[in-house]
């Protein structure tokens, strides 16, 4: 590829809603481009990333056995209401109707149309097991979707189904994704985890999330160094041994402190360094009556702006809440409010107030209301995600310790990971709700065991440049990178043998099979290496007259400080 022919739109500045550095940088670098909330362009830089990542995730599946077939987007409700999930999915399924009322939904996820398939084309146990694929675009309408392509509302996932005749056969394809999983995300280049996960009604223990580690990611995961334990936060806490879970929290207790409302006042009555790295907070209070009754809720929103310092927290008071009103997260109060950070008020704690305990964040509220000063009750609270949290480590120590090495004295640790791969073992949950059968070996029609297997294609870019990138910009893994080599011919307008070197390099690493770009653009050094280190091409060779005239080219990888000389003749060998 030329990179004059090529579709190259880079950017200085990211746009004020992009939040996460993988949002920024795919917009800076032009791979993406902004539609609608959560809808988003696939630009020709950011597809040549999808397309590998499609490539990888299809090659070992159907090494694994799995055949790919595509299932419509749009589809009937029918099926849909067969399952009862028209109404259950409740508003992330986006429901649409044809020009004769009928109605119809864009496919979040394709187990009942998958499911559909087996019930008639699969009739015998002689024709078992299947697995079937395929690599779609999938629609939800999230309640909050943002940083780009890592929750967005339209996304490509690879959804895999498979079917077997027992319970036994539907572990075993199980246990074949899982590993092919494994060898998809090693390809991919980047540090992951596969971490045990909840798998619901189902029950049992085969669902697994593969995470990719990245500070920014929305899931704790829990993991034990010196062994293989390793499990999202809601399996930690759901494994924890009966006794082991923290208590219920007392109601805790903070001096009223009437008219405080600077940062450094909200610091103090949380007991909270100044410094603390905090994304925003939410104290819900309840007003209640003699008899504990609930009269009035409110909530104030502790809403961060700016480079994330205490300093700067806005502390906005939210009247008019309905008795009983309970939050899971920072977002979905900021959406019911529609609140924007910088809405000031008072934080004026005059009456009693209970606070609600988020989920995974239960064990902070003895360290945030460590004080533990009289007058107010305070029974939950919510933290954004970048709190230090060294109680929440000790606490899940003792919650899990149940789980881990033979001796329960694994030391557990916890970081912080982005979904972007799940394995889930569905047993006969959707044969049974749509009544799909084979005949057994017995005559007799028997209900498929299912499992389903699902990869976020688009996400997996983002997670990619969470975990890997500097100031300048992204840094591609080889495996998914938009292009493997990128030639920087510098005065090529002006040096034939410029020219004619980077030509018959370009033409060289083409032949070899090497994914090759040459900037012909004709842009000054300092913009076209900006350019290319922003979008993060894992490798650079640099033609100038200088080091041409003693036969060599300067290589730098996009990870090194600096260029080394090579000889024009041994190039291939470092980038391949
Ligand atoms: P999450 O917990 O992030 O909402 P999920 O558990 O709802 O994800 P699954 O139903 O397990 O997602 O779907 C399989 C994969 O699809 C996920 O592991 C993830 O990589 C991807 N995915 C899910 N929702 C989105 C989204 N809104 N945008 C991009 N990718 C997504
Ligand atoms: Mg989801
Ligand atoms: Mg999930
Ligand atoms: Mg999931």
């Amino acid at each position: 590829m030329k990179a004059s022919q090529f579709f190259i739109s880079t950017l200085k500045e990211a746009p004020a809603d992009a939040e996460v550095v993988s949002h920024q940088l795919m917009m800076r670098a032009g791979l993406i481009k902004k539609l609608g909330a959560g809808i988003y362009n696939y630009m020709p830089m950011g597809l040549r990333v999808i397309r590998k990542v499609e490539a990888i995730v299809r090659e070992e599946m159907n090494r694994a056995g799995a055949v790919e077939c595509t299932m419509p987007v749009v589809q009937p409700a029918e099926l849909w209401q067969e399952t009862g999930r028209f109404d259950k999915m409740g508003p992330e399924l986006l429901r649409i109707h044809d020009r004769h009322g009928r109605d119809f939904v864009i496919q979040p996820t394709s187990e009942e149309v998958v499911t559909d398939i087996a019930r008639q084309e699969l009739r015998s146990y002689k024709q078992l097991p299947k697995n079937l694929y395929q690599i779609q675009t999938k629609f939800r309408d999230e309640r909050r979707p943002r940083f780009g392509l890592m929750r967005g509302r339209e996304f490509i996932m690879k959804d895999a189904y498979s079917f077997d005749r027992d319970q036994a056969g539907a572990k075993a394809s199980y246990q074949v994704m899982a590993q092919a999983y494994r060898r998809i995300f090693d390809r991919f280049g980047l540090r992951y985890r596969a971490v045990a996960a909840d798998s619901g009604a189902i029950g049992g223990d085969l669902s697994e999330e593969f995470q990719v580690i990245a500070a920014t990611g929305e899931d704790a995961i829990v993991y034990c160094p010196a062994s293989d334990y390793a499990a999202n936060m809601e399996k930690a806490e759901a494994l924890a041994p009966a006794g082991a879970r923290p208590a219920a929290k007392q109601p805790l207790t903070v001096t009223p402190t009437p008219g405080k409302s600077t940062c450094a006042d909200v610091a103090e009555l949380l007991s909270v360094p100044l410094s603390t790295t905090v994304k925003s907070l939410v104290l819900a209070t309840d007003e209640t009556d003699a008899a504990g009754e609930i009269i009035r809720s409110q909530v104030w929103l502790l809403l961060l702006r700016g480079d994330h310092d205490m300093n700067e927290i806005k502390v906005a008071k939210v009247p008019g809440l309905d008795a009983g009103f309970r939050f899971a997260t920072v977002a979905e109060i900021g959406d019911h409010f529609g609140c924007k950070p910088g809405y000031l008020g008072p934080l004026n704690l005059q009456k009693p107030v209970k606070l609600v305990v988020d989920r995974d964040v239960a064990v902070m509220a003895d360290w945030i209301c460590g004080a533990n000063q009289e007058g107010h009750h305070i029974t939950g609270v919510n933290w954004g995600r970048d709190l230090p949290e060294p109680d929440m480590v000790a606490d899940l120590r003792n919650v899990v310790a149940g789980d881990l090495s033979p001796d329960g004295q694994g030391e557990l640790a916890i970081e912080r990971g982005i979904e972007v791969g799940h394995v889930f073992y569905l047993g006969t949950k959707y044969s049974k709700a749509m009544n799909a059968t084979f005949l057994g070996e017995d005559g007799k029609p028997a209900f498929f065991e299912m499992g389903c297997y699902g990869i976020g294609i688009t996400r997996l870019p983002a997670a990619a440049i969470e975990q890997n990138h500097d100031e300048r910009g992204i840094i591609w893994p080889d495996a998914i990178a938009p292009f493997t080599v990128v030639i920087c011919p510098v005065g090529m307008d002006r040096s034939e043998a410029v020219k004619a070197q980077a030509e018959s390099l370009y033409a060289d690493l083409l032949a070899a099979g090497v994914d090759v770009i040459l900037d012909d653009r004709g842009e000054r050094p300092g913009a076209m290496f900006a350019d290319w280190e922003l979008i993060g091409v894992p490798h650079r060779v640099t033609i100038g007259d200088k080091s041409l005239k003693e036969g060599q080219v300067e290589y730098q990888h996009r990870r090194d400080a600096s260029a080394t000389k090579v000889g024009v003749a041994d190039i291939l060998a470092h980038v391949k």
